[in-house]
């Protein structure tokens, strides 16, 4: 019996990989290598690069490996990009994700751990957000999410597919293997040590005028390898014959741009020049996670989450990998 990792040579996908086989699971891996790094995998682990809505494929996979939960990452996930290509969001995690339920399901798999995201609350009612917040999404990318949200729930009640839907806040930081490595890169954190190592002249501070006490905007960072903990727990969750849940992974607590700039020249010891930039369209002023679902369903508490080790292992990583998964 294995576990079905789609999106495994992903950031969260190849922590989550790592951590299921250190306890001992068998793990297959599907990645169709369009964004992911094919390096971030081992090459003992059984890889598969291929589509998601390859139904023949799916069949294939499920049959040769006696594949019995799955944990689907699999998904583009640029918030810009889902503005101005909304189409293609929609083909690739909607459409796709669409038939490769079908497949799972055909195929008799019946447990299901989705990577979702807040942004499927889009610009929150109230904070810290918790799982009964209104839903609606500000772009094509939270929208894809939620819909396959949407359809987990209603082939719950047709079907019996038992899912946990784990919504991240904001992933960060890195193990000893796996780092972050996005091409184009447009996370905070990686840009900040990206110009903390003299790859860029500054950091451009999108917004100083929302309503937070320094006028940059807050996030809940979560480190990767919490994140992946929280996926093995909510597999586990499932096994022990557990109901479905959407459960919100992040700490509670809240940083905002200039103070995760400012940890960041303690950890690094650079000087992080910054520059003052408009606020970059459709982010929200405040999103902190309200984890006390995570904890009580899973027994989930992020242990490497504060700001200071979530950075410090990120830094870690790039010293040790100045191009990211390209070899120098
Ligand atoms: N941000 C920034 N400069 C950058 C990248 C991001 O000021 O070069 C801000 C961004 O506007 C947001 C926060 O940092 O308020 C976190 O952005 P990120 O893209 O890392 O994650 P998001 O919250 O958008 O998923």
């Amino acid at each position: 019996m294995a576990i079905l990792v789609t999106g495994g040579a992903g950031y969260i996908g190849s922590v989550t990989v790592e951590r299921l086989e250190a306890a001992g699971e068998s793990v297959v891996v599907l990645d169709a290598l369009g964004r992911g790094h094919r390096e971030a995998v081992t090459r003992e682990t059984p890889f598969y690069k291929g589509q998601v809505g390859d139904r023949a494929l799916i069949a294939k996979i499920v049959a040769e490996h006696k594949i019995e939960s799955c944990v689907h990452f699999a998904a583009l996930a640029y918030v810009g990009e889902s503005v101005e290509q909304p189409e293609k969001y929609f083909e690739n995690n909607v459409s796709q994700g669409i038939a490769f339920l079908g497949a799972l399901l055909a195929a008799g798999v019946r447990r299901f751990v989705f990577s979702s995201t807040a942004a499927t609350y889009g610009e929150p009612e109230r904070v810290p957000i918790d799982e009964e917040c209104r839903k609606w999404p500000k772009n094509p990318y939270g929208w894809s999410k939620l819909v396959i949200e949407q359809v987990l729930d209603s082939y719950d009640t047709a079907h019996g597919l038992k899912f946990a839907s784990l919504r991240y806040f904001n992933a960060a930081g890195a193990t000893e293997r796996c780092g972050e490595h996005h091409d184009p890169e447009t996370h905070l954190i990686p840009i900040v040590l990206a110009a903390a190592a003299g790859e860029k002249p500054d950091v451009p501070v999108f917004g100083g005028d929302y309503p937070t006490p320094d006028g940059t905007a807050i996030r809940d960072y979560v480190h990767v390898a919490d994140l992946a903990d929280a996926h093995i727990r909510a597999l586990e969750h499932l096994r022990k014959g557990g109901s479905s849940e959407f459960m919100n992974l992040g700490t509670g607590d809240g940083y905002s741009v200039l103070e995760v700039i400012e940890t960041a020249r303690r950890v690094t010891g650079s000087e992080i020049r910054i520059r003052k930039e408009a606020r970059r369209p459709g982010d929200p002023a405040r999103l902190v996670a309200d984890p006390a679902k995570a904890r009580r369903v899973l027994g989930w508490t992020p242990k490497m989450s504060d700001l200071a080790s979530i950075i410090g292992s990120a830094w870690d990583w790039k010293k040790r990998n100045p191009r990211g998964y390209f070899a120098s």
